[in-house]
This record gives C-alpha cells, structure tokens and sequence, in this order.
C-alpha cells in the first residue's frame, strides 16, 4: 500500500500522529490528532485487524478528521482523535492497554480517549489504571446510550418536520434496529411521545424487555421490510447496502449506528430511491455533547445542546436539496466551512493582537 504519511497530513490538516508500540506486549497502534480545537481532541480507540501498519494509519487519520467534522457540528468545543490498535498483533492484551494508557497520558489531556469498536470493558479498565484523560461518561452522568438516543430523538422530529412541514410523531411508525443501550432507550422516547414502535434484536432477553414497554416486536432478518415512516439503525454499521436498501419501506432513515452506510455511496442509492438520509454522524452526537460538556462545566442538563442537534439536521437537508448532495456531502461541506470560518477567525484575532 503506497501512502504518504505527512503528505495525506498537510492534505487533511492533521496536527499530529504518534506511532506507539510496545514489543512485550505487541502493542502496535497509531494515535491521530487531527485539530484539537480549543484545546482538546475527541476519539475512541479502535481495535481492529489490519493488514498493514498502512492501513491502520490510514484509518486512524479518516477516522479522527471525521470525529472533528463531528464535533464541529454538534457544537462541541474540541476536535477530532483516534487511536487504532492492531488487534491481531497484540501478545498480552491487559499489558498492551496499560501501555497505551500510558502514552495517552503523556499526551497531557490534550487527547481525550473513549470506546469503539472492538474496545472492551477489560480495556477500559486496563487503560484507566494509567490515565485520567477518557472522555468523560460516568459520575453524575446518566448513560451515554440515553444521551445519544435523546439526541436522536431530536434529530428524528426534525427530519420528519423537514419532509412533512410538521413532525406529529403520534401518527408515526418507527422501525428500530438494534434494542441495546440506544435503540431501547430511543423505543422508551418514542413511544412515550405517542409513536408506534416496531424493534428487532437477536438478544431475546433484550426483546422481551422492549415488549414491556409497547415495543412490536420482529425478527432481526425482517426488520429493514417493515412498512414504517422511519427506519432507524441502532445497532451495527454496514447495516445498509445494497440489497437491504432496495428492501426497505420507509421516507427517513435516522438512527445512531455508526457508519450504518457500508459504502459512502449508498447515501446515493438512498437518494435514488426517494428515501432521505439523515447521516449517523450528525444524528448520534448526544453523548459526546453531554460527556464532553459534563467534563468542561460540570452542568449534568444539555438539553437546550441537545435539541439544537435538530436545527443541524435540518440545516444539513437543506443544504442537500440546494446543493443537489447527498446528505453525507453536505455535512461535510457544512462542517469543512465551519472549521474554515472558525480557522480564519482565530487567523484574523492573532493578525489584531500582533
Ligand atoms: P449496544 O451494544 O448496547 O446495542 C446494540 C444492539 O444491537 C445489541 O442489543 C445487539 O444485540 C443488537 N444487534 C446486533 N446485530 C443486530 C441485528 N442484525 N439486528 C438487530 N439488532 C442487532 O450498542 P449501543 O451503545 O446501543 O450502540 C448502538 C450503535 O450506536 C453502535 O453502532 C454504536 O457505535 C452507535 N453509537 C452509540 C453511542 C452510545 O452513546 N452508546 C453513541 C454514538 C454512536
């Protein structure tokens, strides 16, 4: 794999990228910095096999320059980070995250670290032995899932007022994908707020609990066929392709799953069937508003933060249909600007003051 390191940097403005590896434990991970506005970076760390230290670099840089655009947008005062650990290269897993737990926290707080795929609970601990400096979730803090799903919440009603001029959830159906700790806490909003709710998960423990609360339970495999105003996909990403997509009946796809599109251009496929597409990215921030927000002042309410994830939405739709985009498109174009106007601004103060 041909790849620049500092040439694909100055390309995406990353600040920096640390190569960690430890040969005892077979610790192998790169950590990215991508902008750490106002101070401080946001990214979990990934644990993942790769088929080259190519690859996973080029992982942790996508993926921090993404959580920046995601910071941006939900309001967050912070960048985008990532770390990326070659999972297959690890010898002594407990001592391989007290290693990186100690690399993180030479970095001096400027990185914030926090879970993602392939990252377990035993990580955490280790890491935690050996730094303070993990995104704040915990301590007065309600679950991140009950966050996120309150933000998703909000993202919903403004995608269905985007379509229809008017939200009414009480005359909407809900399909949600995945009942852990998001979609049953989005399930408890929804129906609360007088929606029909139709979920889906292999965990029958998990399902039971959702019939508890008025959930129309489905099987996993069905769920994309349910006829709903809504399909939202809390559980895995690369839910969406090519043929679950040509199978789904809905107008809004709106869930918290992470990278729920298996290829960027399924937003496209989305499009061509007249389904609109309210990105993962946009709609999920809740528990990094709140977490990152706690960390900073301590307040435990985010609403009023929370609720303007739905003017983002709204603002991202728009610019879409004006700019004839995909959604995906346009939040990165909303979010590129963003960071362009706060970056001259800074430029412009510095150029007064000297
Ligand atoms: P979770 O592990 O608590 O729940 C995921 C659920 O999906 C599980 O109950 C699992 O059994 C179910 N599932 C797996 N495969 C399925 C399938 N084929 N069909 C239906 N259900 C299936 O995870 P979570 O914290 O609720 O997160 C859900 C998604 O949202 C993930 O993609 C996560 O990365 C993303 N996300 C979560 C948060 C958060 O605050 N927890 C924040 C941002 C993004």
């Amino acid at each position: 794999m041909e790849f620049e390191l500092l040439d694909w940097m100055a390309q995406s403005g990353h600040d920096r990228v640390l190569a960690v590896q430890e040969a005892r434990s077979g610790l192998r991970a790169w950590i990215a910095l991508h902008h750490p506005r106002h101070g401080r970076a946001y990214g979990g760390i990934r644990v993942w096999n790769y088929r080259s230290e190519a690859e996973a670099a080029l992982d942790a840089l996508r993926l921090s320059q993404a959580m920046t655009y995601k910071c941006v947008l939900a309001g967050v005062a912070g960048g985008g980070a990532k770390t990326v650990v070659m999972a297959d290269q690890i010898l002594d897993r407990p001592r391989a995250m007290a290693r990186l737990g100690e690399k993180i926290q030479e970095l001096g707080g400027v990185y914030r670290a926090g879970p993602d795929v392939g990252f377990t609970v035993a990580d955490q601990e280790a890491l935690a032995k050996r730094t303070h400096f993990l995104a704040h979730h915990g301590s007065g803090l309600r679950p991140a899932g009950e966050a996120t799903a309150e933000g998703a919440e909000y993202g919903i009603r403004a995608g269905l007022e985007f379509l229809d001029g008017e939200c009414r959830l009480e005359e909407k159906v809900v399909a949600i994908q995945g009942l852990g700790a998001v979609g049953m806490a989005l399930a408890a909003r929804l129906i609360q707020a007088g929606a029909k709710v139709i979920g889906a998960d292999p965990d029958s423990e998990r399902t039971r609990r959702a019939e508890a609360l008025g959930v129309q339970v489905v099987d996993a495999g069905a769920i994309v066929d349910a006829p709903a105003d809504v399909f939202s996909p809390c559980a895995l990403g690369g839910s969406l392709h090519d043929l679950t997509i040509q199978r789904l009946r809905v107008r809004l796809v709106a869930g918290a799953a992470n990278n729920v599109l298996a290829r960027p251009d399924h937003a496209r496929l989305l499009d061509d069937r007249g389904i609109l597409f309210i990105p993962d990215f946009v709609l999920n921030a809740g528990a990094l508003i709140e977490g990152a927000g706690f960390e900073r002042e301590g307040r435990t309410d985010w609403q009023p933060e929370l609720l303007r994830i739905g003017q983002t939405v709204k603002r991202v739709l728009q610019r879409a249909r004006d700019d004839r985009s995909t959604t995906v498109e346009a939040a990165h174009q909303v979010a590129r600007e963003m960071l362009q106007r706060e970056i001259q601004k800074t430029k412009n103060r510095a150029g007064a003051s000297s």
